[in-house]
């Protein structure tokens, strides 16, 4: 058994280092996870700004990830070997949001309400440093690092044919995109609108493709845009072009609208072209935010005489995961992810792969913790 963990830590602004930490300790419940491939996704951000979310620190860094259990607490129903995609956080299991099988992220054990009050990640038992804690373990809870703890609800296994590197776009790219376009009820034949295309906007593509929707991306940066092209969405709209609304009109065969839309930037002036672009009665899924700040609406205008349903969320739900992990199967899919999964790095190179990100000519970034 290895005795210490490699664990990634940004100390500074543009300053990665690797950190030598305790191998972990699984209490019962919990699997040991030697990640294989560990998705770069708001760590690229936090690189730059050295700002963190609630569940971050300097030392504790990285959600997504997949690889193999290599230790199981007392119980658990895996086993050594077994390959392994791993959800993020911890959540009850007791609340009405975890026995619906909505989304752990959600779970009311993370208080987002008291947020402003001063939330110590560490006593919050649902999210990432609550992990280490109820383990009393030095590390683990987190994903850019040589071994990672899991509780068993959050890790699910994989399908004998199914890669580490189609698997790794489960999470945040692919999965919280499948829970949004299950929510919003994308089928067959549907039009659906992408704007201000990210790495999950490119899933969200990905995931209308593999409904049988028409697709078209509202973006300006070409390097994403190309990419949306090999995706094969059906269009690609300039936000800057006042003929983009007709555009996507033409698309609608007389419904004059999207059927649903996903905003994945959080910036105002994709959001506004969203709810231009939705049809009535049209679905806005908000993928995508800017913190704290607040959006204006009108309610008789945007909301009320359009009749639009507006939601966001960023997570997959657990009656999703089944669906999902189905999806990532398919060929097609396959080929998307192989697509938009533009760059993969050593995590012993983490640098190069947050400056990657930074430029915005990527897609998806991975980096691979064991080298
Ligand atoms: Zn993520
Ligand atoms: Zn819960």
């Amino acid at each position: 058994m290895p005795v210490a963990n490699t664990v990634l830590t940004i100390p500074e602004p543009r300053t990665v280092a690797l950190a030598s930490k305790p191998y972990p300790t699984a209490g019962p419940g919990f699997v040991i996870v030697e990640t294989a491939v560990a998705p770069v996704c708001n760590e690229a951000r936090i690189y730059r700004d050295h700002q963190f979310e609630w569940h971050d620190s300097p030392e504790h860094l990285g959600h997504e990830g997949v690889g193999t259990v290599v230790g199981t607490g007392p119980g658990s129903r895996f086993a050594a070997g077994d390959r392994v995609i791993v959800f993020q956080g911890n959540s009850c299991r007791e609340c009405f949001v975890c026995t619906e099988g909505l989304s752990p992220t959600h779970c009311l054990e993370i208080p987002y309400e008291g947020h402003d009050d001063g939330m110590a990640p560490q006593d919050v038992a649902a999210g990432l440093l609550g992990i280490e804690k109820a383990n009393g373990s030095s590390s683990g809870g987190f994903a850019m690092a040589r071994y990672r703890l899991a509780p068993n609800h959050m890790a699910m296994k994989l399908p004998d044919g199914l890669s580490f590197h189609h698997a790794a776009a489960g999470n945040c790219t692919l999965g919280c995109t499948y829970t949004a376009a299950e929510e919003a009820g994308v089928a067959a034949g549907d039009v659906v609108l992408v704007a201000g295309v990210g790495f999950i906007g490119l899933g969200a593509v990905a995931n209308a493709l593999y409904r049988n929707a028409t697709v078209a991306v509202l973006g300006r940066n070409p390097y994403r845009m190309d990419l949306c092209r090999k995706l094969g969405v059906h269009a690609v709209l300039d936000p800057d072009d006042p003929g983009w609304l007709d555009q996507l009109h033409a698309l609608t065969s007389g419904r004059r609208g999207a059927d649903a839309a996903f905003e994945c930037s959080g910036a105002p002036y994709y959001l506004e072209r969203c709810l231009a672009g939705l049809r009535r009665y049209g679905a806005l899924f908000s993928l995508g935010h800017d913190g704290p700040r607040r959006f204006s609406v009108s309610i008789l205008n945007d909301v009320m005489d359009r009749h639009i349903a507006w939601t966001g969320g960023h997570d997959v739900r657990f009656r999703d995961r089944d669906g999902l992990l189905r999806m990532l199967g398919d060929a097609d899919t396959q080929r998307r992810i192989d697509a938009l999964v533009t760059h993969t790095f050593p995590m012993s190179r983490a640098a190069e792969a947050f400056e990657v990100g930074l430029t915005r000519d990527c897609g998806k970034i991975y980096l691979l913790p064991q080298e």
